[in-house]
């Protein structure tokens, strides 16, 4: 049996958590109050304050990242026949979103440094039936989007895990054909579930727009019911509100864990200088033994895991060969609590806690 023994002051630190406060229940309370609480006004105002948040022209809310990533798909025209190139190392809901439409998956290794798709290993991916790239920027650090701009293929960016991020001192979700974002419990910023699709085509998010609302219409086609409740939408504006302050929370606790790790001389994770890392997760290499590391850091009261389930080459059974970098990281990363709620005292004992852990016991080398 598995037995839990809680360490600090009694608590089991999560893994993750959304930080809601009182702002946030009176916001969702007022919409139950109201009597209105399906799509309405407030998720027009969401989608609003969300547009100029990004500097796009176009929002459209949806009840999920992934129905964001369906929608996302339809609209560019992807369909049987078509090839879609995305990462391996990625979570499920995106390989789901290319099979729905019925679409072929052709996966990639991802680069070991930033862990996103990388240009020069996706080239070799390409032929005349690749129809768009999903390019994810993975656990809040941004992807070399720049370079992939210049295939002449859509790029849909996947920035369920970075909303707030910078590119080159732009927001991410600004630059390719189209971005999408989820607002799950435990991402950025939290609705509950819910999601979003940016773009600056109109065309585009009139097509979404047109797919996400069945009923009442003239004409028939397969439409889909994929809306966002007002009810969502309110905590969504009070939410986004405070993503500046949650990034800075998560940068403050990435700081803390960096001067900790640093101190038992181990690498810390990779910043490139032309993105900004939001830190949605802060993840650390261990050489082996990471099942059972999850377990004894769980003993002592503090949920870690793998950051990624299981990367999707796996699912497919395809070569892992094919995959070195994705399996390296399936194999060797850690991820540990992070979310803005997670006080200072806490974060130092986490960093403490795993660097005993991981790196040995030697108190010469705790940092003070
Ligand atoms: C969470 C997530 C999704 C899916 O979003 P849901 O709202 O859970 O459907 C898609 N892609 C990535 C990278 C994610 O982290």
């Amino acid at each position: 049996m598995f037995v839990t023994v809680l360490n600090y002051e009694g608590q089991m630190l999560q893994h993750s958590r959304p930080t809601i406060d009182a702002e946030d229940v009176k916001a969702v309370t007022q919409v139950l109050q109201s009597g209105y609480i399906a799509q309405g006004l407030l998720v027009e105002e969401f989608e609003n304050r969300f547009r100029k948040f990004l500097g796009v022209e176009w929002a459209v809310a949806t009840n999920s990242g992934s129905s964001a990533l369906h929608l996302s798909l339809l609209a560019l025209g992807v369909g049987r026949g078509d090839e879609v190139i995305l990462p391996s190392y990625v979570c499920v809901a995106v390989l789901n979103a290319v099979r729905y439409v019925g679409a072929e998956a052709k996966l990639c290794d991802i680069c070991e440094e930033d862990l996103n798709l990388r240009v020069r290993d996706i080239k070799k991916e390409i032929n005349k039936r690749t129809r768009a790239i999903i390019l994810t920027h993975t656990f809040g650090q941004p992807a070399d989007i720049e370079e992939f701009l210049g295939l002449g293929i859509p790029i849909i960016e996947d920035c369920a895990q970075s909303l707030g991020a910078k590119y080159k001192g732009k927001r991410i979700g600004s630059l390719g054909a189209i971005s999408i974002f989820s607002f799950y419990a435990t991402k950025m910023i939290a609705t509950g579930h819910g999601g979003m699709v940016a773009s600056d085509s109109q065309i585009l998010a009139q097509k979404i727009r047109d797919f996400r609302e069945f009923d009442e219409r003239q004409n028939y086609k397969v439409r889909y019911n994929y809306k966002m409740s007002d009810i969502e939408a309110s905590l969504g504006l009070s939410q986004i509100a405070k993503l500046d302050t949650f990034i800075s929370k998560r940068k403050e606790i990435a700081q803390i864990y960096d001067e900790a790790f640093s101190g038992y001389g181990m690498e810390i994770p990779h910043r490139k200088e032309r993105a900004d890392h939001i830190f949605y997760r802060y993840v650390i290499k261990v050489e082996s033994g990471l099942d059972k590391i999850i377990t004894r850091l769980a003993r002592k009261g503090i949920e870690a895991k793998r950051p990624i389930y299981k990367p999707l080459h796996q699912y497919l059974v395809l070569d892992k060969r094919n995959f070195p970098n994705t399996e390296e990281a399936y194999n060797s990363l850690l991820s540990l609590p992070i979310y803005p709620s997670l006080g200072r005292d806490k974060a130092e004992f986490i960093a403490r806690t795993v660097g005993d852990l991981v790196f040995g016991n030697d108190l010469s080398r705790t940092p003070a």
